[in-house]
């Protein structure tokens, strides 16, 4: 069996949300579909220990910010790669509240949806929750953001929750311009690449990124990075 096959299924790129008494909670999600036309039916699958599923299960609602391609890694960084347990994920965050009182995002995202939970499957690891559209907009015109862009434009990486996580090769030796990888959020720095978007030129080994330099996606420090193959 080659599970690179599974690679080759196309996913977009979301903002899921949810809310419990006053509590707001969201995560990154790549797995929103739409099930069925009339009514219009749309699914999530959720990893169980996520507190936007613990959210989910206890309000039966949840909210689909549908993100932009010109979406930046810090967003995705603050909604994939943190827990709403530690931080409140909306801290900086452009949003506003549904009709049904659900956050959503409103910078750099095209659409928003809202569904009221009608069914929730055990997957195992996740819960795939079935819900019936309440409300929807469009924000604004754009393209949207897809999970291979985000991987091979963004270089963007993969939670350990996620249903498409696949564990790195790790390696002692190495090169000067060896990549290194992010422990926390295993954002992968190559130096062939740099970082522009920090101003960092191409052609910079990780050794000589300036010592307040920090992680794209989740913000961590050098110090939690780790050499790869
Ligand atoms: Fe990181």
């Amino acid at each position: 069996m080659d599970t690179k096959a599974l690679h080759t299924i196309s996913y977009g790129l979301y903002v899921v949300t949810a809310k419990n008494g006053d509590r707001l909670n969201g995560q990154i999600a790549n797995t929103v579909f739409q099930i069925s036309a009339a009514p219009p039916t749309i699914a999530i699958s959720l990893n169980k220990q996520n507190l936007t599923n613990e959210f989910i299960q206890a309000s039966k609602q949840f909210a689909v910010s549908v993100l932009a391609k010109e979406a930046p890694l810090s967003l995705i960084g603050q909604f994939g790669f943190k827990s709403g347990r530690e931080v409140d994920k909306f801290a900086g965050i452009a949003y506003k509240l549904s009709p049904a009182g659900l956050p959503y995002i409103t910078d750099n995202t095209l659409a928003y949806l809202e569904a009221e939970v009608n069914q929730v499957v055990d997957a195992g690891t996740h819960n795939i929750f079935i819900g019936s559209l309440i409300n929807a907009e469009v924000l604004r015109q754009g393209e949207p953001m897809t999970y291979a862009y985000y991987h091979q434009v963004k270089r963007g990486t993969t939670p350990k929750t996620a249903p498409t996580f696949i564990e790195p090769a790790k390696t002692t030796g190495g090169s000067k311009a060896a990549k290194y990888q992010c422990s926390i959020c295993g954002y992968l720095y190559d130096p062939a690449e740099g970082n522009p978007n920090k101003g960092i030129p191409q052609g910079t080994p990780f050794e000589e990124l300036p010592d307040d330099w920090t992680c794209p996606v989740c913000g961590a420090g050098k110090d939690v990075f780790e050499k790869v193959d």
